[in-house]
């Protein structure tokens, strides 16, 4: 008799009254997924909001989006995924670092995610269960709407989270690309934003211009791959990554679009271990400043040019990962006792 099934059947029982007793005492209920947004084939609006979280790799940098790696068991019919507690830390234990390290036990992977704080700008169903658990879903279908309308509460907008695996993030990254043609600066709702080209790649120390479009030999694809190289400058000796100077083709004081600045019509394309992430055909990327909410039935602007409408002020404030949503699942003994079972 399968094991698995047994598994699966306790954990699909709600967090409470799984009880039981292994080692040490048991783990509490793991809340992350209940904060997690699943991308699917109707795309959503999403509203990023930044973080300041230090990079995985080079803790000094910081990036709007929390990194952390990840591990997979895969063994026949079970599949499970689970955080890794040590990340960069070697002193902390993890189990499944041991089996995958040490004893190269094949059942093991491990994968860097990416999780970004989003607000999600469309109509969902909160739903409470008896034991006061709150979750949020999304009908793919007139008979789930049916359903969920009688088990929960409609409600205009959700904050949650994006697990991007490094396929996927790179996918993001190059519509981030996209969004930094365009210029905030003389962005007029209704009109075409102005286009942002780079027009030379400076020394961050000294100033002293590396690359000028104008009279470089550099190839199309060397001039964007050269702004994500280190370079040693000729003038000062520094090495690092160069300093864009960008030119508007509407202003004199161009100011590039970030992620921040948009709402990404965003959604997931492809079957299994295939799928991208999109802004599909017919969607578009909006800047917050011309986009639309529903707050109290009424369409109102979501951002007014200084502050976002109030019921988006209540979610707009990046999570603490590692305290507020994956703190369970972070700790050595979550593996080993809802992984493992030992
Ligand atoms: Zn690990
Ligand atoms: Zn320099
Ligand atoms: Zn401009």
């Amino acid at each position: 008799m399968s094991n698995w099934l047994h598994q699966a059947r306790y954990y699909d029982k709600p967090a409470k009254e799984r009880g039981g007793n292994s080692g040490s005492g048991t783990i509490k209920f793991n809340p992350a997924w209940q904060s997690e947004i699943q991308l699917t084939q109707i795309p959503q609006r999403l509203l990023f909001v930044p973080g300041d979280y230090p990079g995985y790799q080079a803790p000094d940098i910081k990036v709007p989006y929390w990194e952390w790696a990840r591990h997979n068991y895969k063994d026949g019919n079970t599949f499970r995924s689970f955080m890794c507690p040590r990340g960069t830390n070697r002193s902390i234990p993890c189990t499944a670092c041991s089996m995958q390290y040490d004893a190269k036990d094949p059942r093991i992977a491990t994968r860097r995610v990416k999780y970004f704080t989003v607000i999600s700008l469309e109509y969902w169903y909160k739903m409470t269960n008896s034991y006061g658990d709150v979750s949020y879903k999304m009908p793919q279908s007139p008979a789930e709407e049916r359903r969920y309308a009688q088990e929960g509460e409609r409600v205009f907008g959700r904050k949650g989270y994006l697990a991007l695996g490094s396929g996927h993030a790179e996918q993001l990254f190059d519509l981030v690309e996209q969004i930094s043609s365009t210029c905030t600066n003389c962005m007029v709702p209704g009109q075409k934003p102005g286009k942002i080209t780079p027009v030379k790649y400076t020394c961050p120390k000294c100033g002293a211009v590396q690359v000028d479009m104008e009279t470089t030999e550099l190839s199309g694809k060397d001039i964007k791959a050269y702004a994500t190289t280190y370079h040693k400058c000729g003038s000062c000796g520094f090495s690092g990554l160069p300093d864009v100077v960008h030119a508007c083709n509407k202003c004199d004081e161009p100011r590039p679009a970030d992620l921040f600045d948009v709402v990404l019509p965003l959604a997931k394309r492809g079957e299994g271990k295939d799928t991208m992430i999109t802004v599909p055909h017919g969607s578009h990327i909006e800047f917050i400043d011309n986009a639309e909410i529903e707050e109290g039935g009424v369409t109102v602007p979501l951002f007014d040019g200084k502050h976002f409408s109030p019921s988006i002020v209540e979610l707009y404030r990046p999570y603490n990962f590692v305290d507020e949503v994956f703190h369970v699942e972070l700790l050595p003994e979550y593996q080993d006792q809802r992984v493992f079972g030992r």
